[in-house]
């Protein structure tokens, strides 16, 4: 099924889950996608690492597992960058294999040992040759609080209009922390002329370092209320956990009362979190 129909008829709630390392043990990934599916997401995202990175097969595989072996409508992630044209058909050709109808497509991060070539440059050339070559529900990144390469917010959004225009029909933002920041970008949006639904992007944060990375990666403001509690129990590894999960729920809450399109849950592969959450909100998210 292609997700973005899934929106016609209730409010979608997705996870997002990354191959493990080479290093560790391949059975915690399906331990994790079984934990998952007991909380009866919409959908599961698989990430790839940008320009081909080692993973690739490895997202292959597990987004297939989604699909045929859970039964959970599956995405795989296709960042672009460093990929030439051939390449990307040879993949479109393995997902269409096995049966998988998402895609979120993707630039990608540029790795520091990023290899040159490639054919494309940004996402929007992405979408375009999905679209031209292929039939895939085309997903597309946006950020709330705008893309830290882009010289402003509205240069963002004009070029997030290119995603839509060239075929994306569904959006998942990038991880916020201040709901104010989402709101304002749904305004932007509609005003750019942009009316896809857009999934939420909430990640909970557990600990430390994961939000170091992210502020450093996607360049997201931290508001002081959440900075207190990194404060108070960064010492405290299941305090954080909780005050973590406790956060996200406020936020998911917010926007579900808001009537956000969706949640994308950046799950980090803990099902615990995962379970604590939709505990929480089982009640809110209905067909
Ligand atoms: P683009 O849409 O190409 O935008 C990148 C920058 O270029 C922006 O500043 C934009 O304003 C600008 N821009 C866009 N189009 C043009 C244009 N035509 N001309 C000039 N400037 C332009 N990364 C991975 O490597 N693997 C993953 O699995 C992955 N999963 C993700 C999942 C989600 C839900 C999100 C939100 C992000 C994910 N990312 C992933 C990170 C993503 O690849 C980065 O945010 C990347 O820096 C930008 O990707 P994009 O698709 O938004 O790029």
């Amino acid at each position: 099924m292609k997700t973005s129909d899934l929106f016609k008829t209730k409010t979608v709630l997705s996870f997002e889950v990354f191959p493990p390392k080479p290093t560790a043990d391949e059975s915690t990934i399906y331990d994790t996608l079984s934990a998952l599916k007991g909380l009866r997401p919409d959908a599961i995202s698989v990430t790839y690492g940008a320009a081909g990175g080692k993973n690739c097969a490895k997202t292959l595989e597990i987004a297939s597992a989604v699909k045929n072996r859970y039964g959970i409508e599956s995405v795989a992630h296709l960042p672009c960058i460093g990929l030439s044209k051939a390449e990307v058909s040879e993949i479109l050709r393995q997902l269409k294999q096995e049966g998988i109808e998402n895609i979120l497509a993707l630039r990608g991060d540029l790795p520091q040992d990023m290899p040159s070539g490639g054919d494309f440059n940004h996402a929007n050339e992405l979408v375009s040759f999905i679209r031209e070559n292929a039939d895939f529900n085309i997903i597309a990144a946006c950020c709330p609080e705008g893309h830290p390469e882009s010289g402003s917010i509205i240069e963002d959004i004009q070029h997030l209009k290119r995603k839509v225009d060239a075929g994306a029909s569904q959006l998942i933002t990038q991880l916020f922390l201040d709901n104010d920041y989402f709101y304002k970008f749904q305004e932007r949006a509609v005003l750019a002329g942009i009316h896809v639904p857009t999934e939420a992007g909430i990640m909970p944060v557990t600990n430390k370092k994961s939000i170091e990375r992210m502020v450093q990666m996607c360049g997201v403001q931290l508001p002081k209320k959440f900075m207190k509690i990194i404060e108070k129990y960064e010492h405290d590894p299941e305090a954080l956990r909780d005050a973590g999960i406790a956060y996200a729920v406020d936020q998911i809450v917010d926007l579900i009362t808001q009537g956000v399109d969706g949640i994308h849950l950046y799950t980090m592969n803990k099902p615990y979190v995962a379970q604590k959450i939709c505990e929480s909100i089982k009640n809110l998210i209905k067909a």
